[in-house]
C-alpha cells in the first residue's frame, strides 16, 4: 500500500508520522519554504505539472490512495488531486482542519478574497496587522495604512508602501499575541481562516483588546470528495483501505 499524502501542513506532517511503518508514505511539498520541517517517510518536492502531471505521478509510482492534506487556501492543489484521482482510479481524501467560529467578544468582518479583506481596511484604523501570508500582499500594495507583515519567509512581491516585516513560524503563545498587538498598537487584524491552534492565539488576543479581525473566508473543498477534519481519522481511512 502506497499512500501519496500532498502536504505542506502541521496534520500532513503528523498523518504522516502515524501512517509511517505500517504503509508506505511519500509526502510532497510545493517547496514554497526555504527550510521546510520534514516528514517522516520519503519526501518529494515541486510541481507535479497539473492535474494531468499529478495522475501520471500517482501511476507512475504505484500510488493506491491520495490524501490531500494541503492548507485549506490551497486551493489549486486540491482541484488538481480531484482530477488527477479520478483520472487515475485512486480513492481521495482531503485532510482539513476546521476552521476558526467566532465567539462572543469577537469583532470579524468576514470577506470572500484578499482584496475584499483590503478594501473592508476602510475606516477600521491604521495599523494592521496582515497575517494572510507573503503570497497575497500585492492586495495590500495601494493601501494608505501602516502594516506589520508576519510571514515565515521573505515576501517576493513588493511590501506595502509603510510597513514592517516580521519573520516568524508559529506555534504562537498568546502572552506572545498580546504582546505584539500592544507594542505595535495594531488597531485592526487581517488573517485566512487557517483554522487549527498553532496561529489562533491571535485571534483571542484580538478579542482580549477589542481588536477587529478582517477574515477571509476559505475556499470550498472540491466536490464530492470525502473530508477528515484530524490526522488520526485520516490515518483510519487509510489502514481500512490497506485491509
Ligand atoms: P496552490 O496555489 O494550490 O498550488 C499551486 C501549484 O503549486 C500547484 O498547481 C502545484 O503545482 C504546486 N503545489 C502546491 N502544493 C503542492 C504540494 N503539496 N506538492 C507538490 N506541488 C504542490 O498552492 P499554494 O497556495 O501556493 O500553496 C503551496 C503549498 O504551501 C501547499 O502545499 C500548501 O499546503 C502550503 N501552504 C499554503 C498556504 C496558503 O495560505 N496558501 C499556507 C501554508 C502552507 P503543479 O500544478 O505543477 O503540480
Amino acid at each position: 500500500m502506497h499512500v501519496l499524502i500532498l502536504g505542506g501542513t502541521t496534520e500532513g506532517r503528523l498523518l504522516a508520522g502515524l501512517l509511517d511503518g505500517t504503509v508506505r508514505v511519500t509526502s510532497s511539498l510545493a517547496g514554497r519554504v526555504a527550510a521546510p520541517r520534514l516528514p517522516a517517510g520519503e519526501v518529494r518536492i515541486g510541481g507535479f505539472g497539473g492535474p494531468e502531471g499529478l495522475a501520471a505521478w500517482v501511476r507512475r509510482h504505484d500510488v493506491d490512495a491520495v490524501i490531500d492534506a494541503t492548507h485549506p487556501f490551497a486551493e489549486r492543489i486540491s482541484f488538481n488531486a480531484a482530477r488527477a484521482a479520478a483520472t487515475a482510479h485512486v480513492p481521495l481524501l482531503v485532510l482539513r482542519r476546521p476552521g476558526w467560529v467566532p465567539v462572543a467578544g469577537d469583532r470579524w468582518h468576514e470577506v470572500g478574497s484578499l482584496e475584499e479583506a483590503a478594501a473592508a481596511l476602510d475606516g477600521l484604523g491604521d495599523r494592521v496587522f496582515l497575517t494572510s501570508g507573503r503570497l497575497g500582499l500585492a492586495a495590500f500594495a495601494d493601501r494608505p495604512e501602516w502594516f506589520l507583515v508576519r510571514s515565515v519567509d521573505a515576501p517576493d512581491a513588493p511590501m506595502p508602501a509603510r510597513s514592517e516585516l516580521l519573520l516568524d513560524r508559529g506555534p504562537f503563545t498568546l502572552d506572545g499575541e498580546r504582546g505584539l498587538l500592544a507594542r505595535h498598537r495594531i488597531d485592526v487584524l487581517v488573517t485566512k481562516d487557517s483554522g487549527g491552534a498553532a496561529t489562533a492565539p491571535k485571534l483571542t488576543a484580538a478579542r482580549e483588546a477589542a481588536v477587529p479581525v478582517v477574515v477571509v473566508r476559505r475556499p470550498p473543498v472540491p466536490q464530492g470528495v470525502p473530508v477528515a477534519s484530524t490526522p488520526e481519522e485520516a490515518a483510519a481511512w487509510a489502514r481500512a483501505l490497506a485491509g
